[in-house]
């Protein structure tokens, strides 16, 4: 259930303080994407933020999202969280972006089943910028060549790069990873070949949105932010 008031005050914040921030990167804010991390909410509360001006959304559990994705009004859809590889035909049809390619191997298969239908599937590759055990994606190191050996597979897309940073205590503790990421982007937007395009930089969520595009971030992915802690539920 939304509190549609809440939502309302949220939103015209956030939407103020990124084109504060898009300024300040030289920017202006309809340069930047605000995809709203829809997990756990429900179709109601999305569908008014939809109705409310939200053009993008990103869900992260498959399972979730196909139970979800004929019911929301019309916008466009991202994955945006972890991937396996033997869900990739579950949501191939339905989802524009997916975010979170973080091997080859998952590489291969969004190609194998993009081909199976027809398709070419838009991804961005994950990069693991604070070099965590725990979390998934590619290190800086390994970008490159795998960059390159994806962008052979037939029926892929590369449009970006995204991020999950370290936790971090303060709104402005991640900027070096920020600004890695973007010194990532820009030295791969060089190397541009038929199905490489560097246009997204999806990184920032709500706690470092702002220090995010500052850094280069030309889409933010907010959750907490928009509609308040997430009350976990088992969908
Ligand atoms: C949940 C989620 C977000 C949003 O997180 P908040 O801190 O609630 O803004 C962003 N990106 C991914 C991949 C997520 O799973």
């Amino acid at each position: 259930m939304i509190n549609r008031e809440e939502f309302d005050k949220k939103y015209t914040e956030i939407k103020e303080n990124i084109e504060k921030a898009a300024i300040l990167a030289g920017k202006h804010s309809d340069d930047i994407i605000l995809l709203a991390a829809t997990k756990t909410q429900d179709i109601e509360t999305i569908n008014y933020a939809i109705e409310s001006g939200i053009k993008y959304i990103g869900e992260n559990r498959v399972q979730e999202f196909t139970a979800k994705r004929d019911f929301y009004k019309p916008v466009h859809k991202h994955f945006i969280g972890h991937l396996q590889t033997n869900k990739v035909k579950d949501i191939i049809k339905d989802v524009e972006l997916i975010h979170s390619v973080d091997s080859y191997h998952l590489a291969s298969e969004i190609s194998k089943q993009a081909q199976k239908n027809g398709l070419v599937s838009n991804i961005l590759l994950e990069v693991n910028i604070g070099n965590e055990e725990s979390k998934s994606g590619f290190l800086s190191h390994e970008l490159n060549e795998n960059l390159y050996k994806i962008a052979e597979l037939p029926a892929i897309c590369i449009k970006g790069l995204m991020a999950i940073p370290p936790v971090c205590e303060t709104k402005d503790g991640n900027a070096s990873y920020f600004e890695q990421m973007y010194k990532l982007f820009i030295d791969n937007s060089g190397k541009i070949k038929d199905n490489i395009s560097m246009d997204i930089l999806s990184m920032g969520m709500s706690d470092d949105y702002e220090c995010a595009i500052k850094c280069g971030a030309n889409l933010v992915r907010l959750g907490t932010a928009l509609f308040g802690r997430r009350i976990y539920t088992n969908i």
